[in-house]
């Protein structure tokens, strides 16, 4: 598994860079050195064959020197390979030349972008030098080329020992060794014979005969792999042959044929019937089944590959060759891709980075759109160039940029959810809030739960919209289900905070009518004090009128009653908005608690000194300057002021004691404030104390009694009250006195 990786760099070594050269005749692909020229992608590059894909061919020509291999295919092709010299018989450089078809639109119906190769030095047997190159650049041409056009002089033909039958040989013996590994992407290959200086005594059809005959016989000398003993030549190669008349002697002849070779350099279909022998003079000859599938984008790092291959003698593999180009193919491509995705995404990544780092997560518009948008053009892309590789490499290269780009979507749509998480949050907070002002403003009694469930309804259909907006198409991963879910609940969660806010406003509002209630009530039953006669009952008799007797009970019940009527008025309301039984619990807990409060500090207001004693001294004078009719008494010397004024004083004095003690009547004793408070609820909250005065009797670690809670007048300020009341009582009877003296004198 990390073989690729260093096996991948005889494929990174081929540049884009191009120094100046004309490719005139064409470009050395590899030099006599046997050095594979860097330039091949440059040079296909400027021939338009790159963005090919699989619409292009490759031709290789073999055969003795100087047989006139590159004379043909300059006549065919339009090339300008190096030819020998007619005079000089030197030899044309060593190694293999490459060049496009120039005679592509000459009307011969050719195939677009056909390559041809021709491999100078095949023969170094005649030379005395080592096979070595031959036999190399067998293997090249055999595992780029669909066909091989084999050169042969009519006259060798027949001729079983000779040059050409050790060439083939070596091409047969490459081709099991190339091939035959794995036995179900066998190519086909086609042996095109090119039969030179034809004079027609023989035809054709005999001496194509007689070829085939001597192949056959040469592959049954060939040792072949185990399993393979018994194989036909057939069932690796496709023959055509063809005949040129003398170049020299038939010029013309000559011409016309190879004008009637080159319109068979046309694309055909598969024929399976036509499998074996191809000799139908003028069928086109570049069939499917022959093209070895290498992209044109990745022709020149696979052809490199394969020849680092071959030069090294290294096995050669070729669909581990094919797998490995796939993978340099697909990682090239993903890098080219992801420019166009980096220039629309980084973007949005830094303005998103930006803004988190301000703490103000935006929404940004349109992203979804242009994240779409990106995702489907680099997908797009990536597929148009890199599906024609190897399909299990490229599917998982396709698997691996799918994963890169989603990461990076998914980070953009993530930030983008929580950004509309948040302002949505926000905005419902919000317009809760300004729905409750516009409410009391407008005074009338305003719908809170319907306030919150409209302002809710926006908010959800809001982030809908944002998350829809942000989905993007064919990603799993942008559902926003999971953050929808979290979404409502922190909706709810605000919701809950403005509905205790809203209990709150509710609470202070009651709390304000009962003060106001009790201001009224309460001071009413105070003022009653002041009439000391209270209607029925004469101090005389010792008896205490009602106003005076049944004070606290009067007030209990006043206060009680008003409290049950807030009670039911907050309740009301806080069921309309939904408030939950444990939540109004609190609230009624927290109403009667500062009722009472409400209460006290009302009562420590009448009792306040002036107040008091002003009240007193109503009450007396009431009772010493009135008689049992209510009429005013005229005071005369006979009356017994002094008797009326002791009884009167005393009666007063006597309510002193009376107004000290917040008592009921019936059980003289305080009433039942812890019961009627009653407990505090189970879910009340340390917040829902914070504000809360305690309450002698009630909150029993304060450490103050109900007694004292209910002490009005303290021990002190019940004498002190005393020795005020005395002398206000006094100044009274001095002024009866002197006004009954006053009276007589008259
Ligand atoms: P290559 O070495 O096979 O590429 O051969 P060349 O194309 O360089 O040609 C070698 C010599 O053969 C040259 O002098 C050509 O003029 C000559 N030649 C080319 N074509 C023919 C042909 O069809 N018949 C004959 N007799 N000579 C040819
Ligand atoms: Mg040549």
């Amino acid at each position: 598994p990390s073989a690729p990786s260093i096996m991948n760099s005889h494929f990174a070594s081929i540049g884009e860079d191009s120094p100046q050269e004309s490719y005139e005749h064409g470009i050395q692909v590899v030099d006599e050195d046997k050095d594979f020229n860097e330039n091949l992608f440059t040079y296909l590059n400027l021939q338009k064959v790159i963005p090919a894909g699989f619409n292009y061919h490759l031709i290789s020509v073999f055969g003795s020197q100087s047989t006139g291999k590159s004379t043909l295919l300059n006549y065919l092709f339009g090339t300008q390979f190096g030819v020998m010299a007619e005079q000089e018989r030197r030899q044309t450089t060593k190694g293999i030349w490459m060049s496009k078809n120039k005679r592509e639109d000459s009307g011969r119906g050719m195939a677009e972008n056909i390559l041809v190769m021709d491999v100078e030095g095949t023969d170094g047997r005649e030379r005395g030098e080592d096979q070595d190159f031959e036999r190399k650049s067998a293997l090249f041409a055999l595992a780029t080329s669909e066909v091989l056009i084999v050169n042969i002089w009519e006259h060798q033909v027949g001729l079983y020992q000779g040059a050409n039958m050790g060439l083939l040989k070596t091409v047969f013996e490459v081709n099991l060794q190339l091939f035959v590994k794995d036995s179900k992407t066998i190519p086909r290959s086609l042996l095109f014979f090119v039969i030179r200086d034809h004079l027609g005594t023989t035809p054709l059809r005999n001496l194509q005969n007689t070829l085939v005959q001597d192949l056959s016989k040469l592959w049954s000398t060939i040792s072949k792999p185990k399993g393979l003993e018994n194989s036909q030549i057939e069932d690796y190669f496709d023959f055509a042959f063809v005949a040129l008349p003398h170049k020299i002697l038939q010029p013309d002849k000559f011409e016309e044929a190879v004008e009637r070779l080159g319109s068979r350099f046309r694309e055909g279909y598969n024929d399976p019937k036509r499998s074996g022998l191809i000799d139908e003079a003028e069928l086109p000859i570049l069939l499917p089944q022959y093209h070895r599938r290498i992209p044109a984008d990745g022709f020149p790092a696979y052809a490199a590959g394969v020849w680092d291959q071959i030069v090294n003698n290294k096995d050669l593999d070729l669909p581990t060759q094919q797998e490995l180009l796939a993978q340099f193919r697909c990682d090239e491509i993903s890098r080219e891709v992801l420019i166009a995705f980096d220039e629309k995404i980084t973007p949005f990544e830094d303005l998103q980075a930006a803004d988190i780092r301000m703490g103000t997560p935006s929404i940004i518009p349109d992203l979804g759109s242009v994240m779409n948008l990106a995702r489907a053009a680099i997908i797009k892309n990536f597929e148009t160039s890199a599906s024609r590789y190897h399909k299990g490499v490229y599917l998982r290269k396709r698997a691996e940029l799918e994963s890169k780009v989603d990461t990076r979507l998914k980070a953009l749509f993530q930030k983008q959810l929580s950004a509309a998480h948040k302002s949505g949050v926000q905005a419902f907070s919000d317009g809760v809030s300004a729905a409750v002002k516009t409410g009391q403003k407008k005074g009338a009694a305003y719908d809170f739960a319907h306030i919150v469930e409209s302002e809710k309804t926006k908010a959800l259909s809001k982030f809908e919209a944002d998350a829809v907006a942000i989905a993007v198409e064919g990603a799993p991963w942008s559902s926003h289900t999971q953050e929808l879910i979290l979404y409502q609940k922190d909706l709810d969660v605000v919701s809950s905070r403005l509905r205790k806010d809203e209990m709150r406003r509710l609470a202070t509002r009651v709390e304000r009518w009962v003060r106001s209630r009790l201001d009224e009530s309460v001071g009413l039953e105070f003022n009653k004090l002041g009439t000391g006669r209270g209607g029925s009952g004469a101090p005389e008799h010792g008896e205490r009128p009602a106003s005076e007797k049944d004070l606290w009970d009067r007030i209990w019940a006043i206060f009680t009653e008003t409290v049950t009527g807030a009670e039911k008025r907050f309740t009301d309301r806080a069921q309309s908005f939904d408030a939950s039984s444990e939540e109004v619990d609190v609230g009624l807990w927290r109403l009667r608690r500062k009722s009472w409060g409400v209460l006290h500090a009302k009562i420590e207001e009448e009792v306040m000194e002036g107040n008091i004693l002003l009240k007193l001294r109503e009450n007396f004078e009431d009772k010493f300057r009135y008689d049992e009719q209510g009429v005013p008494r005229i005071w005369r010397p006979t009356d017994d002021i002094e008797g009326l004024y002791t009884r009167a004083r005393e009666s007063t004095v006597t309510l002193i004691p009376l107004l000290a003690r917040f008592k009921l009547s019936k059980t003289s004793a305080p009433p039942p404030l812890s019961a009627w408070i009653g407990e505090p609820p189970a879910s009340v909250s340390a917040a829902d104390e914070d504000d809360l005065a305690p309450i002698g009797g009630v909150d029993e670690d304060e450490g103050k009694s109900l007694e004292e809670e209910m002490t009005v007048l303290s021990d002190t300020k019940q004498a002190d009250l005393l020795i005020r009341f005395k002398k206000t009582a006094d100044g009274v009877y001095v002024e009866a006195k002197r006004s009954a003296i006053g009276g007589m004198t008259q």
